[in-house]
């Protein structure tokens, strides 16, 4: 299919897909550790995939492709990106609408009392618990793990209407995985992450990017779908980041991805909400409202939320973990194992629902792959 230059020869020894994490850490590695000549190729018209962020009109720095708060337990993958960016210590807090009171999600020993006007201890909230929740033999589906833990009003309240919302499909037919992310506490954490490591980049994610990319054998060709330049310019190895379905044609019929209509409101006052990102489980059409400022600590006499409206169709946000999904990746994933000259990162490329620092800790592993082979080559 490629214009595939022979090693040693003029053009690019990787050609990269997309200028996401996945596509960023690896042109990064390769470029500094290899001294490899790297095009990275965006169909978009900048950096950063969906971490990217941005001022908007009123200057006030928004992540038009949602809100997004960096958090990991791998001091690993912490210190990686710390050589492009400092940090501002922030963490997330989340409140949902339910029944007329915003409430901490996770679901805490506050969310409980309050919601139910008890006073429970963190003790007394653990035998509460098992007065409410429904245990079953199998944790399958995301009811499951949900109803088997919390029950089924608590589910009702703040599982059941969101996750229909988010997703257009019932708890019942998404795999456990998906409402398993958002812990239950009994104790009065109101942390939405309880990671050890939990920060913004100081300067903006696209900042962060720009460091990670300014290598001289780096160059950067953006509103350019790769499909416009992969027979024009010689290259000798793609790291491919763009859904995996459309690498081949969706031969076997499209993998589904869950789409976002973003709505961004910039209003002239100084705050909006008491927290980062308020939740709406059973009202409106959109699943949350998150107000920048509060993530990035930014001083404005103006402030810009964005309301999140999940849909089917549009730019592909969120592979749907199902089995019958992961059955259909399965068929692609063989195709991809099966190219040699191919590597295939990233959240859409490998279709796993996977956060910022999984998608770093991913491409990480991938270049030491990379680097093994580069070794083997040069040394014969
Ligand atoms: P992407 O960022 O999607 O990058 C892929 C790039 O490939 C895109 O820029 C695309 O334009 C490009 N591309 C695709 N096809 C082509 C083509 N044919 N030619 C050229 N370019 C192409 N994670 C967290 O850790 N914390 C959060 O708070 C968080 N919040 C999120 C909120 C939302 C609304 C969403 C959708 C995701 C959130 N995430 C969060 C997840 C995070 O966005 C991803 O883990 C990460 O951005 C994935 O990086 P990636 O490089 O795999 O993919
Ligand atoms: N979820 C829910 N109610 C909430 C928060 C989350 O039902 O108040 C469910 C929903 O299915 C959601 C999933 O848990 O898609 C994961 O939530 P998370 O906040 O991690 O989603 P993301 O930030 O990845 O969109």
């Amino acid at each position: 299919m490629a214009a595939q230059a022979p090693p040693g020869s003029e053009g690019f020894d990787y050609l990269i897909v997309g200028a996401g994490f996945a596509g960023s850490v690896l042109a990064e590695r390769l470029a500094s550790q290899l001294n490899a000549r790297v095009l990275i190729v965006d169909k978009r018209p900048h950096i950063g995939g969906n971490a990217y962020d941005c001022y908007d009109d009123a200057g006030v720095l928004i992540h038009p492709y949602g809100p997004h708060i960096f958090h990991t337990n791998s001091a690993d993958i912490f210190e990686y990106l710390s050589r492009f960016t400092e940090w501002r210590p922030y963490q997330h807090r989340v409140l949902a609408s339910v029944d007329g009171q915003q409430l901490p999600v996770p679901i805490n020993l506050d969310t409980v009392n309050r919601l139910y006007g008890m006073n429970l201890t963190s003790f007394e909230m653990k035998e509460w618990l098992q007065t409410v929740a429904e245990p079953c033999d199998e944790v399958r589906t995301s009811e499951d793990v949900v109803v088997s833990t919390l029950g089924r009003d608590l589910y009702n309240k703040f599982f059941r209407g969101y996750t229909r919302k988010q997703w257009g499909l019932d708890p019942s037919e998404l795999d456990a995985s998906v409402t398993a992310r958002v812990p239950l506490r009994t104790n009065r954490d109101d942390r939405y992450f309880a990671d050890t490591f939990q920060a913004m980049p100081r300067h903006g994610y696209t900042r962060m990017f720009q460091n990670m990319l300014a290598h001289p054998n780096i160059k950067v060709m953006l509103n350019t779908d790769y499909r416009e330049v992969v027979n024009m310019l010689p290259w000798q190895h793609m790291v491919y980041t763009g859904p995996i379905d459309a690498f081949f044609n969706h031969r076997h019929g499209r993998l589904p991805y869950r789409s976002l209509r973003f709505e961004h409101v910039t209003m002239p006052r100084e705050q909006f909400q008491p927290v980062g990102t308020v939740n709406h489980p059973n009202e409106y059409g959109f699943t949350r409202v998150s107000e920048f400022k509060h993530l990035t600590g930014q001083q404005h006499a103006c402030t810009s939320v964005v309301y999140e409206y999940p849909c089917a169709e549009g730019d592909p946000y969120y592979p749907v973990p199902r089995e019958e999904n992961a059955a259909l990746y399965r068929r692609y994933q063989e195709e991809a194992d099966a190219l040699d000259h191919v590597t295939f990162v990233g959240r859409l490329a490998t279709y796993r629902y996977y956060n910022m620092d999984q998608v770093v800790g991913q491409s990480l592993a991938a270049f030491k792959r990379l680097k093994v082979r580069h070794e083997a080559a040069t040394q014969t």
